[in-house]
């Protein structure tokens, strides 16, 4: 089995994954069973306050795998104070549920590392769509958090793909996010990168699965 931790692809093979939609509106769906995370992302920020009261109404699921993708984004317009706030309470909340926390942050790791830093999470911290410089990446994993690589690492020149080779084997996971190529085509990627067996990537991603998301189908 292979695992996608991170898409808004609504139609997969569930035979060849267990893929983890990320919602980021409409929790309710969430009521039907689908194995999903769910979280207020930093551009969708407007009606806040009711989609957080949604989100706590939902939370709970056991099909609820994750609160995300939430975060800092420093290029999109909304208010940075409304985006600090939202994403503390997402942290106070993945806390109190016991689920791990998926992270979007773009031009703002010093800032999110230090709010890590700061607000402590007792719960795994994944950081979504890595494709940051290799010191950047080297920072969140000596604060243990986790970095998940998506279509960034089908180019071999990319900063996703000079990270994922040299990341802890029990700290990355991969994805697919907005992506049309499937999920094994990361895995192979990242078997190629890492100079390791497909098989072993399977069994890594398997190991890394089980710790963080803690699911039984
Ligand atoms: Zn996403």
């Amino acid at each position: 089995m292979r695992f996608d931790i991170h898409t808004h692809q609504s139609t997969l093979d569930d035979e060849i994954a267990i893929a983890i939609r990320s919602l980021y509106s409409d929790f309710a769906k969430a009521a039907s069973g689908l194995v999903c995370s769910i979280g207020l992302h930093p551009w969708y920020l407007d009606d806040h306050e009711r989609l957080f009261v949604e989100l706590e109404l939902y939370a709970g699921l056991p099909n609820v795998l994750a609160i995300g993708e939430c975060g800092l984004d420093k290029v999109c317009e909304t208010d940075w104070n409304l985006q600090v706030a939202v994403f503390k309470r997402q942290i106070t909340l993945a806390n109190r549920m016991n689920k791990p926390l998926i992270i979007h942050c773009v031009r703002a790791f010093e800032e999110l590392i230090k709010i890590i830093e700061e607000a402590k999470p007792t719960v795994p911290v994944v950081v979504h769509g890595f494709n940051k410089k290799s010191t950047v990446a080297d920072r969140f994993i000596e604060h243990g958090m986790y970095l998940s690589f998506g279509a960034a690492i089908l180019n071999r020149e990319s900063p996703a793909a000079a990270a994922l080779q040299r990341i802890p084997a029990d700290q990355f996971f991969l994805e697919t996010d907005n992506s049309d190529v499937p999920i094994g085509e990361m895995y192979k990627a990242a078997a190629e990168i890492r100079q390791i067996d497909e098989e072993a990537v399977i069994l890594q991603m398997q190991q890394n699965f089980n710790t963080v998301f803690k699911y039984n189908k």
